[in-house]
């Protein structure tokens, strides 16, 4: 740890600068030690090469000396700073504290020793600091990496199932002509399997459709902005289709603004609210949609929003099923779906680096969690 990590003392007076390094030459002998007198000296010292720790013994206790600690603060390897003076006054303390200075040592008994074991402190502290700066930029690297080779995959598989949409559409369209045109000369078996064919894939273009748009879903994350999940919750639900037979309320509670794509989170909740009235088994459907919590974590603030319903609720095991492409529940109503809703919800919520979860046990109704950015996120 020594060689390399070399400590620079910045002392005006030079009998105890003298003093001073004897001492941390007798500890670090292998450590390349520096001395400048006075601060412009200190400075340009540092200009000029790299230190891992500067000590400051006795700076004047004026706004002069607080601000020669802020620019040593400022520059680029940021040194962890050491104070030494001969008092222990508070509001001086405090000052050079503010100011960026590490850590402070009192002049008195036996602070030779203490010293040594302070800057080997200091030392370890910048090594842990310096590691932890290289593992950041290392996962920052990664992640950018996987956010390209994500973004590659989703352009191979718009272009793919793109592709194979013009084909499937072609033999749909023949298989109809067939089925319209010579109808009479098919017998009845014959006909029954034609259409059983162009069913399978007719479902078989809807999936490719809905691969097709999931995929392009990351294009339109690019465009965030500020948002009112209060206006965005009523359009959801005036854009509800609706069956005017059923007896259904959604509550909407108060909703706080939000940072997102307007048009992917209305797809969100569309799906969420559409789900609670499709699959609900009550002869009056309720909907509560409101705001649970905002937290704060490394990202920034993230608003819970659940969506509730009395619905007949969800078995533990489907929780996570769910919310894969193309799966689907336990639906004893043989409610009619692709299994692409909640795939869709979770792509988009995580494309805006949040969280969807499920709350629900059969019998006691569903609710859907869902944490929306409240502000611009710190990716750095
Ligand atoms: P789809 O509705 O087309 O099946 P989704 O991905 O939207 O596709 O939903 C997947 C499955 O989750 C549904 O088939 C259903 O079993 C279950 N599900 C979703 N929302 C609810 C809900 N509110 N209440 C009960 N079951 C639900």
């Amino acid at each position: 740890m020594n060689i390399g990590s070399p400590i620079l003392l910045i002392d005006s007076n030079a009998a105890a600068a003298q003093g001073i390094l004897s001492e941390l030459s007798k500890q670090f002998p292998e450590t390349l030690l520096h001395v400048a007198h006075g601060e412009q000296a200190g400075f340009e010292a540092l200009q000029s090469q790299p230190f891992e720790v500067v000590i400051l013994d006795e700076l004047a206790p004026d706004s002069g000396s607080f601000e020669f600690i802020r620019q040593l603060k400022n520059l680029d390897d940021d040194p962890v700073i050491l104070m030494l003076s001969e008092q222990a006054d508070p509001s001086l303390i405090n000052a050079a504290y503010e100011a960026g200075c590490t850590r402070h040592l009192v002049k008195e008994g036996s602070w030779q020793s203490d010293l040594a074991v302070v800057v080997r402190q200091l030392l370890r502290m910048r090594r842990l600091e310096q590691e932890n700066l290289r593992l950041l930029s290392r996962v920052l690297e990664a992640n950018v990496m996987l956010e390209e080779r994500n973004k590659r995959l989703d352009e191979f598989c718009a272009s793919l199932a793109h592709d194979i949409r013009g084909p499937l559409a072609a033999v749909n369209m023949r298989l109809d002509y067939v089925l319209d045109e010579a109808s009479s000369a098919l017998d009845q078996r014959q006909r029954k399997t034609l259409q059983n064919a162009n069913e399978s894939l007719t479902r078989l273009i809807d999936m490719v459709q809905a691969m097709y748009e999931y995929a392009r879903l990351g294009d339109k994350a690019a465009r965030m902005e500020g948002l009112s999940l209060q206006t965005l919750m009523q359009e959801v639900v005036s854009d509800l289709p609706l069956d005017a037979s059923l007896d259904v309320e959604v509550r909407i509670g108060d909703l706080p603004t939000a940072w997102g794509n307007p048009d992917l989170l209305r797809k969100v909740f569309l799906n969420l609210v559409s789900n609670a009235v499709k699959y609900c088994d009550k002869p009056s459907i309720k909907v509560e949609i409101f705001c649970a919590r905002t937290t704060i974590g490394t990202l920034g603030a993230f608003h819970e929003i659940a969506v509730r319903d009395n619905g007949p609720g969800i078995l533990e095991v489907d929780h996570h099923r769910i919310f894969q492409m193309f799966a689907r529940g336990e639906n004893p109503r043989g409610e009619e779906g692709g299994g692409i809703g909640l795939a869709v919800v979770q792509r988009i919520v995580e494309l805006h680096y949040g969280r969807v979860w499920l709350e629900s046990s059969p019998g006691s109704g569903s609710t859907f969690m869902v944490t929306v950015p409240a502000e611009p996120i710190r990716l750095a």
